[in-house]
């Protein structure tokens, strides 16, 4: 499927608004722009602004997406969102979905960078439904916006992006880049609390290495041996874990930021003492230590296996850490509304409270 041609409200750069407002004072520029991104307003409610301009920038920069529905955890935590895209043509039906999580400490938002996903592990229930396109750098910060105005008007503001929603984001580098510049230059987050996660593209993580901002990189790690890594994320076949781990070491080298392995706990495949061990020692090799989020398998429809139980996953930790690599484990997030690692596929049913 082809991506949208019309640019949307959260594409241009400052350039491009520039030449829109061409014949406008140039502090208008000024307005709008922090009008979008500090204030997170619509164009229509940059008061600021002349009436006659807001209503032209409101017809000629839509919105890229469509809430379809809105989700809300028991206790409130956690937000999902489902977006249909291609509103400004109607909609194409194709979904993607955005995970606010709030923490009384911080405000994290999941995005999406495509809908739906190639890289088939057959443990996620994004990668069991394929690829359907890659998101723009406009659908990517839209989903910021939105999220943190659900964050704002609950009084909080959002402080870390990651980008572990649908989707691999090295296969869209470019766009993703785009959205990153945005949402540190213009939203204003700290490069520090932008974490990218990659499946273990190499090229990507190169790439990636090369540009300018220390964001943090996390790795969908979930073996530490090929044989069982080429059947859990067949890219592995393309780039095994040796060299994986050497960019990974790069990354680490130049940018001086922690590479965290991301490590789905499935009974009995990749939770025994031997997993440990091999997973101690690659973490060894990115001194002083990768850090480890160990995450119990969330169900998915088109995977049989289960995930190990908590106890064990704590044990695993402990065992992590005796064999000195650090770990930790990350608590399961909106599994009551299939917003939970891996759960993200649009579409599947909701049960709790819905808007609209
Ligand atoms: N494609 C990127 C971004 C997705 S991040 C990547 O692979 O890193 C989503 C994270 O959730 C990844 O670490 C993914 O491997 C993990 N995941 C996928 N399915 C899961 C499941 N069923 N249970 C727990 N984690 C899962």
């Amino acid at each position: 499927m082809s991506l949208p041609t019309a640019p949307t409200r959260y594409d241009l750069t400052r350039e491009e608004f520039g030449a829109l407002l061409d014949g406008e004072p140039r502090y208008r520029l000024d307005q709008l722009w922090s009008g979008l991104y500090e204030q997170l307003a619509d164009p229509a409610d940059i008061t600021n602004l002349p009436k006659k301009l807001r209503e032209r920038l409101d017809s000629e920069l839509p919105l890229a997406l469509d809430l379809v529905t809105e989700s809300v955890s028991e206790g409130g935590d956690t937000v999902k969102f489902l977006w249909e895209l291609d509103a400004p043509t109607g909609g194409s039906g194709s979904r993607i979905e955005t995970v606010l999580m709030l923490y009384p400490d911080r405000a994290t938002v999941c995005v999406s960078s495509q809908a739906g996903c190639a890289m088939a592990c057959g443990f996620c229930a994004t990668g069991q439904a394929g690829f359907t396109r890659h998101l723009t750098t406009g659908e990517i910060v839209e989903q910021v916006v939105r999220a943190s105005q659900t964050a704002k008007a609950s009084g909080r503001r959002v402080s870390n992006i990651v980008f572990m929603g649908m989707g691999e984001p090295m296969a869209n580098l470019d766009r993703v880049w785009g959205a990153t510049e945005r949402i540190h230059g213009d939203i204003g987050l700290s490069a520090r609390h932008i974490t990218i996660s990659t499946v273990g593209i190499i090229p990507g993580i190169r790439a990636l290495k090369d540009l300018p901002l220390p964001v943090n990189l996390a790795v969908s790690l979930h073996a530490a041996n090929d044989e069982l890594r080429n059947e859990m994320v067949p890219i592995n076949k393309r780039y095994p874990i040796d060299d994986l781990i050497d960019a990974c070491a790069e990354y680490l080298e130049v940018k001086n930021r922690r590479v965290s392995f991301e490590w789905a706990m499935i009974d009995g495949v990749n939770d025994r003492e031997q997993d440990a061990k091999e997973l101690a020692e690659l973490c060894w090799k990115l001194r002083p230590s990768a850090h480890v989020n160990l995450i119990p398998l969330n169900p998915t429809p088109g995977y049989p296996t289960k995930g190990t139980a908590l106890k064990k996953v704590y044990a695993f930790r402990d065992r992590l850490e005796e064999l000195g690599a650090n770990a930790t484990v990350r608590r399961n997030r909106g599994t009551d509304i299939d917003a939970a690692c891996g759960q993200l596929a649009a579409g599947q049913p909701v049960t709790l409270s819905k808007k609209p």
